[in-house]
């Protein structure tokens, strides 16, 4: 470690590394990146649904990734030459209880410029790529969205800022603040002690710890663990692997053997999935699409109403029941009686890709603060003490507009997002009792 540093970004998360790129780009030369695993991203960074979708509740945080689209589109030069962001399309379905609501935030994010269609459910079934069994009221296809490269992003961000200068250390840990006085003037941390200027907390599902460590003011921060199983696609859709199990794939004996048992009970007979099968009129969703799509440009799915999704990775599908289970910050395994509700909800309303084997599955932490917002800007009871924090369920899709807000605020004093407002509002000062 140099003596002295402007920067000093706690995390190599895609915060700490969208921020590392940024300040770099700002011309702020004398950064320091410190992450306590042996390479980036391996929590909830790596972990993700690599998702890109506008619609939120938040009308920021739809603005936002509005304009990170613009970035993951056409990125800078000095990140990558082909986008970050492959736009197969998303469609999100939705049962009578939550459509008008859903048509709501549809008509508030076209009026923000985003393209969204309402869709009924006869069209919807024209966008799936497999037969479903849901009676949905409709749904909203995104057509300009999709799915992210995050792999190759976390690595462009921190490849770019290492070769504007900045110094990266991995199996690095953050241990402490040098002070004079109340006055913060720099840090203890694996790899050394150095002065700097800002320390930046970006510690993902650590952020709390880290704020405590710090004597910083106190933000409690809750962590919520989210499943994702990851399997491939059958042959009859286009798989190209043998319905075998893989040699390393993980098998879940339970779980043909119990499903086919409900299925039985619940129908009395038989009931293998059976994709040619025809669904019965108005519970089937179906497909009309004459040949099978290429799993790499299946759309993204979201069961929103019935807590399911699934899309395509890395050749294979992955879904995710969406749960949200609290837990302690850490590096949470999935559990298996979440696996066994992913592969339950598959099978009731997509059966033609039930698995019943799975190639893995991961689970990761989705944090955030009490309020559910981010936690941007400097400390207000300790100077240079910089939070980006409580990314929740959209960090990697908000990295290139936040980080660049972030490094912003460090270089300038002052943002380029439009709406000052909305930046202060995120300030830590408001966890302050006043
Ligand atoms: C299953 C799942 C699906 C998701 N899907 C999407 C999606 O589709 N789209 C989307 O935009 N977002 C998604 N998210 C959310 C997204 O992954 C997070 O918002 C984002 O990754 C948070 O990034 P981060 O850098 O803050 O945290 P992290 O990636 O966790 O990085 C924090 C880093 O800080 C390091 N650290 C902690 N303490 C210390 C210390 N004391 N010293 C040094 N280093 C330390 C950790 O090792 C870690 O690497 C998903 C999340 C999950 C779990």
């Amino acid at each position: 470690m140099r003596r002295r540093y402007d920067v000093v970004i706690i995390g190599g998360g895609i915060a700490g590394a969208s921020l590392a790129y940024w300040l770099a780009e700002l011309g702020m030369n004398r950064v320091a990146l410190i992450e306590r695993e042996d390479r980036p991203g391996v929590h909830a960074s790596g972990r993700s649904a690599k998702v890109f979708l506008s619609m939120s509740d938040s009308p920021f945080e739809q603005a936002v990734v509005l304009q990170a689209g613009h970035f993951f589109r056409q990125p800078p030069a000095d990140l990558s030459d082909v986008p970050f962001l492959h736009a197969a399309g998303v469609l999100l379905l939705y049962d009578e209880a939550d459509w008008s609501r859903a048509r709501e935030r549809a008509e508030q994010l076209r009026n923000m410029g985003g393209t969204v269609k309402e869709v009924s459910a006869d069209e919807a079934g024209t966008r799936m790529p497999v037969p479903c069994k849901a009676d949905v009221a409709g749904g909203l296809w995104f057509p300009d969205e999709g799915y992210l490269d995050v792999g190759r992003l976390l690595a462009a961000y921190i490849g770019a800022a290492y070769r504007k200068g900045v110094d990266v250390f991995f199996n690095t840990s953050f241990h402490g603040l040098l002070r004079n006085g109340d006055a913060l003037t720099g840090i203890v941390t694996g790899a050394g002690t150095c002065e700097t200027k800002w320390v930046v907390n970006a510690a993902g599902a650590w952020a709390g710890h880290v704020g405590v460590i710090a004597r910083a003011t106190r933000i409690g921060f809750s962590c919520y663990r989210r499943t994702v199983i990851s399997f491939d696609i059958p042959a009859a859709l286009g798989g190209q692997r043998p319905e075998a199990p893989p040699k390393r794939a993980r098998t879940f004996p339970g779980w043909a053997r119990a499903a086919q048992a409900r299925e039985q009970a619940r129908n009395g007979r038989q009931t293998q999935p059976d994709w040619t099968t025809p669904m019965p009129e108005r519970t089937a969703l179906g497909t009309a699409l004459p040949a099978p799509l290429p799993v790499a440009d299946w759309p993204f799915i979201s069961f929103e109403s019935r807590h399911l999704y699934f899309g395509h990775e890395d050749g294979g599908l992955l879904a995710s029941p969406m749960d949200e289970d609290l837990v302690k910050p850490g590096d949470p395994a999935p559990n298996p009686a979440v696996i066994e509700r992913t592969r339950d909800r598959l099978q009731r309303l997509v059966p033609a890709i039930a698995p019943q084997f799975l190639r893995g599955s991961r689970a990761g932490l989705r944090t955030f603060a009490r309020d559910r917002q981010l936690v941007l800007g400097e400390d207000p009871a300790l100077g240079g003490f910089f939070w980006l924090a409580g990314q929740g369920g959209w960090g990697i899709e908000s990295s290139p507009v936040i980080g660049r807000v972030a490094a912003e605020l460090m270089v300038r004093g002052k943002s380029s997002w439009p709406d000052e407002g909305a930046i202060e509002a995120l300030s830590p000062a408001r966890f302050v009792r006043s």
